[in-house]
């Protein structure tokens, strides 16, 4: 609302949520006294007076494990969707729900671009059958792969496909996603 109101788009430049305060970044996403019990998730981080945002962000790449960094970004992206939600849509998330939320989102992501996993599972015949999962492999050289993928959802009529083409060392050729809203692909 703060870099709004410099641009003249706004003649008031208050918080929407607590109506206290101006609504600069360090507000919008840490000091709003409506983020209370986000801050007290948050360990290990501390907001000087007047700091800029960027300031508050690089002292917090200096105070805080690669880990609890990415939990913040992740934070700050949630409370970024439930300001933007109330301001917006009037939809309410409280704001105990935001770490827990960042903290599933950061273990599901992890989980799913880690190290990979070995499968197993026991036959009937009482020997453990070792699966390794599927990862990429690159093609030969002079050649290029293509790896696609989709996803429908049928509840709103939408399709999502994406396409990525790498050469023999990995590199990306080409890339793209898209959306499509309209349900005659698949109806
Ligand atoms: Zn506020």
């Amino acid at each position: 609302m703060v870099n709004l109101a410099k641009r003249g788009k706004l003649v008031d430049n208050v918080c929407l949520i607590c109506n206290k305060q101006m609504e600069s970044t360090m507000h919008a996403l840490w000091r709003c006294p409506s983020l209370k019990r986000v801050r007290v998730f948050i360990k290990g981080v501390r907001a000087d007076d007047h700091i800029q945002f960027f300031d508050f962000i690089f002292s917090c790449t200096s105070r805080l494990l690669a880990n609890e960094l990415e939990l913040l970004c992740l934070v700050f992206w949630r409370v970024l969707f439930r300001r933007n939600g109330k301001v917006h849509n009037s939809a309410a998330i409280d704001d105990k729900n935001v770490v827990p939320w960042a903290s599933s989102f950061l273990l599901d992501f992890q989980q799913a671009n880690g190290p990979k996993e070995v499968d197993s599972k026991v036959g009937s015949d009482g020997v453990r059958i070792v699966q390794d999962r599927p990862s990429w492999c690159p093609p030969s050289v002079d050649s290029y792969k293509i790896n696609t993928d989709a996803a429908i959802d049928v509840a709103n009529g939408n399709v999502g496909i994406g396409i990525i083409i790498r050469d023999h060392r990995g590199q990306v050729m080409a890339s793209s996603a898209r959306m499509d809203t309209t349900p005659r692909l698949w109806k």
